[in-house]
């Protein structure tokens, strides 16, 4: 049995995670939270792309009361970011924040935690407890000899066990390192241990490029090891790209189904069309497709229908035109140019996988 299906159930706004529930996936905008107009249509944009749960950072009052008036444009449940300011997490809960996301490390005195964990408690409303290998305590660095994922959990428990003894067990609990391996470590040590939900990503992992393959190195070890409850992906780009790659790293696994996957052939020689253009505008077009096919597209004739065969329908290029192919079959020819829109018909036509 995987862990994540032990993990306590947890309530963030109307979704839910923890106790064998689908594993959703989250991002965090990255406009000034003051700015309600841009902020909304971000979010909207991370929705369509199939956001299930979104965070803005609260860095003053202004923020804490510009996600009322957010809230009331989008459709999933809105989290507050909160770093140093108890009142900012405070007033991010009376503005309607679903969960908020705290670091009991830098928030400061007990007093503070306990003023935070009281309107928590008062409002039903979950805390992330988040702890970052950057902001690791000196003593956990001094006893471990540097920043280890045994330091990393024992500070996690820490908090935890702080905001238990106030009578609360609302949470989720995340540890985040750029450093992949340790971070896989780290969650295998605290899944042991934690009855929370837990929320896991590589935090800084970079570029679109460099970020995807490390986000998805240790996401995909972590959740085939059956844990993690809920996942952000986290690049130096448009968030919308956080959610594309958290999908993709959800189906390749295997944990969720939905969405169309894409085949597509590395190009040789024998290639005539533009075929690596081709796929990419392929990419982008069927993400908004609800359907659990595959779609190949590949470079020719002679290999593409046999490569092709597999998938539920796909394209094979020839010199300025192409093969539409469902199931091996050959359907039709169709010019070059038209290969996109013919593909798009088809989809549109596809029936539900419902
Ligand atoms: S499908 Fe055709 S073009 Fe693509 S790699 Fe294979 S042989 Fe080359």
């Amino acid at each position: 049995m995987a862990y994540r299906d032990n993990t306590k159930v947890v309530h963030i706004g109307d979704r839910v995670i923890g106790g064998g529930n689908p594993i959703l996936i989250q991002s965090m905008t990255n406009t000034r939270t003051e700015d309600v107009e841009g902020t909304v249509a971000q979010i909207k944009r991370l929705e369509e792309a199939g956001c299930d749960i979104i965070r803005c950072t609260v860095p003053n009052i202004e923020a804490a009361k510009a996600l009322g008036e957010i809230k009331k444009q989008i459709h999933i449940p809105l989290v507050a970011d909160i770093h140093f300011d108890y009142k900012m997490a405070i007033a991010a809960m009376e503005n309607g924040a679903d969960k908020i996301r705290i670091n009991p490390g830098n928030i400061g005195s007990k007093d503070r935690i306990a003023a935070v964990v009281s309107c928590a408690k008062e409002r039903n409303i979950p805390i992330r407890v988040g702890v970052n290998s950057g902001s690791l305590e000196k003593n956990l660095v001094e006893k471990y000899h540097g920043v280890t994922a045994e330091g990393l959990v024992e500070s996690a428990i820490d908090k935890v066990g702080i905001i238990e003894d106030l009578g609360y067990d609302n949470m989720v609990v995340s540890i985040k390192s750029s450093n992949v391996m340790l971070c896989v470590k780290a969650h295998e040590l605290l899944a042991k241990q934690c009855k929370y939900p837990l929320h896991v990503g590589i935090t800084e992992a970079g570029t679109v490029y460099g970020g995807n393959i490390k986000s998805s190195v240790g996401l995909g070890i972590i959740l085939n090891e059956g844990i993690g409850d809920t996942i952000r992906v986290s690049l130096s780009g448009d968030p919308v790209e956080e959610i594309k790659t958290a999908k993709m790293i959800l189906r390749t696994l295997d944990i969720r189904k939905g969405g169309i996957e894409v085949v597509s052939c590395p190009t040789c020689g024998r290639t005539r069309i533009d075929l690596i253009g081709l796929a990419n505008q392929v990419e982008t077009m069927v993400q908004k497709y609800p359907l659990d096919i595959k779609v190949a597209v590949m470079g020719c004739a002679v290999n593409g229908p046999g490569e092709a065969k597999e998938a539920d329908i796909g394209i094979a290029g020839g010199d300025g035109e192409g093969l539409l192919i469902k199931h091996g079959e050959i359907i039709k020819k169709v010019p070059e140019d038209q290969l996109l829109a013919v593909l798009k018909e088809e989809l549109d036509a596809w029936p539900s996988n419902d």
